[in-house]
């Protein structure tokens, strides 16, 4: 069995069908959503009709904040969210198709077992909210709490944008030092990186493939000038969203 570990694609579809079209070329046999489908980008409905899918969507801040609230969100990010709860409610959709979107939406779970795998969205400590990040692999307290809620040898995580892989004796990996199959001999808790955002400075999309035991990292050119294009056509949202995706920051 392989699978593709993918997060926070946040409604980009130019980066997420260059990912597909990758994961297909691998013989990749399911696909595990760790969330962030929609937020920031501009194709929110057709990147939760691809999802729909997918063996498991969990659920991400964002579609958190799109489903209840949005109070803890800087102002870009609020103003994307307004404007893709205003996508899904499009009333030149069919009225099905926007019900669809909302309880699929609604039934995304915070966490999911597969075989060694916790997966979640943020953190084992907190599903949905709580950032991993490089520097968070010398905190010792953060790393042996976020440990002890990996109850098997993987945990895979997104949230931050920021790929890599945390290990049991304190120390951050970026993929770049991680070997290709990673078969870890302690627990790791790996960030699979961002399909639609990425923020490690290199603009191609991330993701990994698992087969139970090893792990690889992916990048994926994709033409992020048709996703600006589309941010800056919409008029709504902030040019900064189309800014980012060419420097993946
Ligand atoms: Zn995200």
């Amino acid at each position: 069995m392989l699978w593709a570990i993918i997060s926070d694609i946040h409604a980009n579809i130019e980066a997420l069908d260059a990912v597909l079209r990758d994961v297909e070329r691998r013989g990749v046999d399911q696909i595990l959503c760790l969330g962030d489908v929609v937020g920031y980008g501009p194709q929110p409905r057709e990147a939760l009709i691809r999802a729909f899918e997918w063996e498991i969507s969990l659920r991400g801040n964002h579609e958190e904040a799109v489903l209840f609230y949005a109070e803890d969100f800087n102002e870009r990010a609020r103003i994307a969210l307004d404007w893709t709860r205003d996508q899904l409610n499009r009333r030149d959709y069919p009225p099905e198709e926007n019900s669809r979107m909302w309880e699929f939406l609604d039934g995304m779970p915070e966490s999911h077992q597969v075989e060694s795998a916790l997966l979640v969205h943020g953190s084992p400590r907190n599903p949905v909210r709580e950032y991993m990040l490089p520097r968070d692999a010398r905190d010792e307290t953060k790393m042996s709490e976020v440990f002890a809620g990996v109850p098997g040898k993987f945990c895979f995580v997104g949230h931050s944008h920021v790929p890599g892989v945390y290990t049991q004796n304190n120390t951050f990996l970026a993929p770049g030092r991680v070997p290709e199959g990673l078969e870890p001999d302690g627990k790791v808790v790996v960030n699979v990186g961002s399909v639609g955002q990425p923020r490690d400075g290199d603009p191609r999309s991330c993701y990994c493939t698992w087969d139970g035991d090893r792990v690889w990292f992916h990048r994926v050119e994709y033409d992020f000038r048709v996703t600006q294009r589309k941010i800056v056509e919409t008029g709504v949202l902030p040019q900064y969203l189309a800014k980012r995706l060419a420097e993946g920051r």
